[in-house]
């Protein structure tokens, strides 16, 4: 159990999905005997928001999934985090001239209500959140992971801290430093290939009057000119409300990118 010096059992570092999900889970499964530290680099009304620049997320997700989660947990999802449902996401070919059905449903979420429900859950499930914390490095002894370093981050305050845990769980993103720096040998990949980088842009954007989707299916388009490598995303909200977007494989696209 946690103690003044800050020892704990699990510590998940970055609260997005899968950090929210991990230390929710690991809390309920714990049944109370395990103490749980989630802790993200932003302060808790953004926790799983990637960019400073926004909630960078295509948002569809199939429904099987949170049918998986539901079985497992029983958490179940519905308004508003569940914004639209839809059947179907069709696939279009490069010439346009091919529409592929993916039948089945899903959903397209409103991500910030999303992460608030992941993270409000995880909070009844037990476990304790620090927002505005950033994990620097790990820390290791003998071989093992004991603990990591960090700072306080925001307008400021730049405080450093030191926590110890029996298993520290890093769901930081695709960026993270502390696998680039991981300080024992493992197999864990630390760099990612810069070929598996896809610089992105998406907006969610109310349509102009007298302009409406189809809600009721994803859309995407593997436009090699446009998102080469890649490709653009329509999925609706609502009748005029959508989530529009463009993924370009790094080493194709026109100009050099930065991830
Ligand atoms: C443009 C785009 C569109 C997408 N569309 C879809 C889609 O339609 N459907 C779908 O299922 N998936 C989609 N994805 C993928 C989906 O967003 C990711 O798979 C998912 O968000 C990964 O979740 P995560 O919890 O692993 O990481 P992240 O969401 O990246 O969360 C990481 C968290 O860690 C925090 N963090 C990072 N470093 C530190 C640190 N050092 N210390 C403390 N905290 C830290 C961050 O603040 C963040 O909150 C899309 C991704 C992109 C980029």
């Amino acid at each position: 159990m946690k103690n003044l010096a800050e020892n704990w059992d699990v510590v998940v570092v970055g609260a997005g999905i899968a950090g929210c999900m991990t230390a929710g889970t690991t809390a309920l499964k714990g049944n109370g005997n395990v103490s749980v530290l989630l802790m993200d680099r932003n302060p808790p009304t953004e926790a799983g928001k990637k960019t400073v620049l926004g909630w960078v997320c295509g948002d569809a997700v199939g429904e099987h999934h949170i049918k998986y989660i539901h079985e497992r947990i029983g958490t179940t999802y519905g308004k508003p985090e569940m914004e639209n449902r839809v059947t179907a996401v069709y696939v279009y070919s490069p010439d346009m001239k091919v529409r592929v059905p993916f039948e089945g449903p899903g959903y397209v979420l409103d991500r910030p209500k999303f992460a608030k429900r992941l993270l409000d859950d995880a909070l009844k499930d037990g476990v304790e959140f620090r927002g505005n914390v950033q994990a620097t490095e790990l820390i290791q002894d003998n071989g093992t992971i004991v603990g990591l370093h960090g700072q306080t981050v925001g307008p400021g305050v730049n405080q450093p801290f030191e926590i110890r845990s029996k298993l520290i769980i890093d769901t930081s993103g695709m960026s993270t430093k502390l696998r680039r720096n991981l300080p024992i040998p493992s197999h864990i990949e630390k760099e990612i290939n810069k070929d598996d980088v896809e610089p992105t842009a998406r907006l969610n954007a109310k349509l102009r009057d007298g302009v409406e989707v189809e809600p009721f299916h994803c859309d995407i388009y593997l436009d090699a000119e446009k998102a080469p490598g890649g490709y653009l995303w329509l999925f609706p909200k609502s009748e005029d409300k959508v989530n529009i977007g463009l993924g370009i494989q790094q080493k194709r696209s026109p100009k050099p990118l930065s991830a």
